[in-house]
């Protein structure tokens, strides 16, 4: 996965760690990560940060990561899901994935370590139920209540828990717990629940089980079975590496190193996953891989480029302090790789027709058109010019107002690689809104260029009416209108904040004639207008486009501001 190696001279404090430790030869110089989905939901923008990180330590440390699925909990998990993640892995990466890996095939000897704690009288059985044992964990200033059953002969332990797998008791009549402390500071110490009672067929083992590892549990076992180095994981399990260390020094096993960063957070965008199956099975938004989604699918959809998203995460890097990154940024970096690679072509979105009054009606010329000033290699292509034309509605006013410099009356203005043409007159309907104009063109100013060195103060982009294909754009708006999509008044939650306007679907717009033949997901800018890909939704017949992002990049005029 060498797409991901980042080269950049200073190591951010996980690198750091991982060097050290390769001089030292602490792992016998070995680098072994892991990138551990439960597939409850689709990847997003966050993961991104955890898979660029991953994947690249073993990338630059000649070491290995594994894409390990944490399905220890058969409620929620799905094959769909899992081959999601494969899939946006896969696409992030830029190759598929080679070490797959699944918790649910370590239940055995997960089972088997449980038995061995049990004998070590380090586990017993609890007859309490959920509640009670929230109840009697005590708080931060008061420690918790031992459990009556906390003393049960190690027989009788293995009796009972024997029994919990053998099906003999319901859900959640007992679980088995880790016999550490009821009064240690830390809560996550205080006899954690290992295993729960639950019958549910599991998307992999099926009715095999019907008791189930708790996550604390079962991580620090899937990361020893799998000999991972550095096991890196964000900031709210740092209160959890104790408990981490404490399993595994107690069953005398395989030892990695728990390490913890910041996790991403964007303005603009919610990432939990369950507020993200909301926004689908709700239909607020159309599925997992609507544009407007933070998901790796919807990114994808939207027009987002792999290498953006590697870019951003180098960008960000890694720390310890938990902030909230500007979703400008993102786009910044988007751009930035859009620019370097999409072909320019013209569309216009919301046509106005014009009628070159001095062109012959069966004339067509074919006019050299730039495919990208950044890259010389991208060659030119003909565009077919005629009598009649769009324009974008916008681009003319029959009352200017004080700085516009585009079509008025009595103006002349630049058609991109073809000629100036000048207003004649505006032909309107019965309501008096304006539905053609009629305008005269230079033949003096073929390619764009006056002989007589006359200037001009705008240049439009345009279409010729009888070549353009006839095309759908959908346009996005951030999908909350607020920075914090969750800073919502007590009782209320996240969706008040949702931007009613994040989708405007545009029905009548028109393409130079060389889209013909875009694939899904083909990536254009369009001139002046922004860029924009082929959505999945196309037919032959009829494309449709997606507005990845605009072309006025709000990061870079930030920062050029904050530097005076
Ligand atoms: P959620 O709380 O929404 O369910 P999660 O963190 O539980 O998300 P997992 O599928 O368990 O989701 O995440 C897999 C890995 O991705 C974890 O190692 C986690 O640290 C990492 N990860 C998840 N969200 C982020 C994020 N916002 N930033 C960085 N890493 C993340
Ligand atoms: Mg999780």
């Amino acid at each position: 996965m060498t797409e991901f190696i980042d080269e950049s001279p200073k190591l951010d404090f996980v690198r750091q760690i991982v060097a050290e430790d390769c001089k030292s030869g602490k792992w016998g110089g070995r680098v072994a990560t892991r990138f551990p989905p439960e597939p409850n939901g689709y990847l997003h923008i966050g993961h991104a940060k955890s898979i660029c990180l991953n994947y690249g330590i073993a990338a630059e440390f000649g070491g290995v990561c594994n894409l390990r699925f944490d399905d220890t909990n058969p409620e929620k998990e799905e094959q769909e899901y899992v081959d999601s993640i494969i899939a946006d892995v896969a696409w992030l990466a830029g190759q598929q994935p080679d070490r797959i890996f699944f918790s649910s095939d370590y239940f055995q000897q997960m089972y088997d370590w449980a038995i061995a704690l049990i004998k070590k009288g380090r586990a017993y059985v609890c007859d309490l139920s959920a509640d009670e044992v929230r109840q009697t964990r005590g708080t931060l200033t008061q420690p918790g209540t031992p459990s009556p059953y906390r003393n049960r002969s190690i027989e009788e332990n293995l009796d009972l828990f024997t029994r919990m797998k053998n099906g003999e008791f319901p859900d959640g009549l007992r679980t088995l717990r880790a016999k550490i402390d009821m009064a240690h500071p830390n809560l996550n110490m205080r006899d954690p629940i290992m295993y729960r009672i639950l019958h549910a067929a599991h998307h992999r083992s099926g009715n095999k089980w019907c008791v189930y590892p708790m996550y604390d549990w079962a991580h620090g076992l899937e990361d020893s079975i799998e000999k991972i180095t550095h096991s890196i994981c964000t900031l709210e399990f740092e209160n959890h590496r104790p408990l981490y260390d404490w399993f595994l020094d107690e069953l005398e096993i395989y030892h990695p190193r728990q390490i913890e960063f910041a996790r991403l957070n964007l303005t603009y965008t919610v990432m939990s996953k369950r507020k993200l199956l909301r926004l689908v099975q709700e239909k607020i938004v159309n599925g997992w891989d609507d544009p407007r989604m933070p998901t790796l699918c919807g990114l994808r959809r939207r027009g987002y480029c792999p290498q953006a998203i590697r870019n951003f995460c180098k960008v960000i890097g890694v720390n310890k302090f938990n902030s909230t990154v500007d979703l400008a940024l993102l786009e910044h970096c988007l751009r930035d790789e859009l620019n370097k690679t999409s072909p320019r072509v013209m569309a216009v979105l919301n046509p106005l027709k014009v009628v070159i009054t001095n062109y012959p009606a069966d004339k067509v010329e074919y006019m050299d058109a730039v495919n990208n000033p950044e890259d010389a290699s991208a060659g030119v292509r003909k565009t077919p010019f005629s009598r009649e034309l769009y324009i974008e509605q916008e681009d003319f006013m029959e009352e200017p107002v004080k700085n516009f410099f585009r079509l008025a009356p009595g103006r002349e203005v630049r058609l991109r690689y073809a000629y100036f043409i000048k207003y004649e007159n505006v032909v309107k309907d019965a309501a008096g809104k304006v539905v053609e104009l009629h305008c005269t063109y230079d033949p003096a100013t073929r390619g764009g260029d006056s002989p007589d060195g006359r200037k001009v103060k705008a240049t439009l982009h345009w279409v010729s009416a009888k070549h353009a294909i006839k095309s759908e754009v959908r346009l996005y708006d951030n999908l909350f209108t607020k920075e914090n999509p969750e800073d919502v008044p007590e009782g209320q939650d996240f969706t008040i904040n949702l931007n009613p306007d994040s989708l405007k679907i545009l029905e009548n717009c028109f393409m130079e004639p060389c889209l013909a033949n875009a694939g899904h997901l083909d990536r254009f800018q369009f001139e002046r207008l922004g860029y924009f890909c082929v959505d999945p939704d196309s037919k032959k017949d009829r494309l449709v486009f997606n507005k990845t992002v605009g072309l006025k990049d709000t990061w870079a005029k930030q920062q050029q501001k904050q530097q005076g």
